[in-house]
């Protein structure tokens, strides 16, 4: 698909599972790999792991809304 994108093969650290994952999209500056991309969206938002979800992408957003 995206073979222009095979030079950036470089891993990056989910902000969830925390592990070092090549594929996976960009939330702002954080990374999200698509094992827990799928995982999310397949997750029930009564789930407790949909909290645990939750909970690791705050750390996705940065405060810098001060308004
Ligand atoms: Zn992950």
């Amino acid at each position: 698909m995206n073979s222009n994108l095979a030079h950036q093969a470089l891993q990056e650290t989910c902000v969830i599972c925390e592990e070092q994952k090549v594929k996976g999209i960009h939330l702002y500056t954080s990374f999200l790999c698509v094992d827990c991309e799928n995982e999310l969206i397949q997750t029930d938002t009564s789930d407790p792991k949909y909290k645990y979800f939750l909970k690791q992408l705050k750390k996705v957003t940065v405060p810098e809304i001060y308004s």
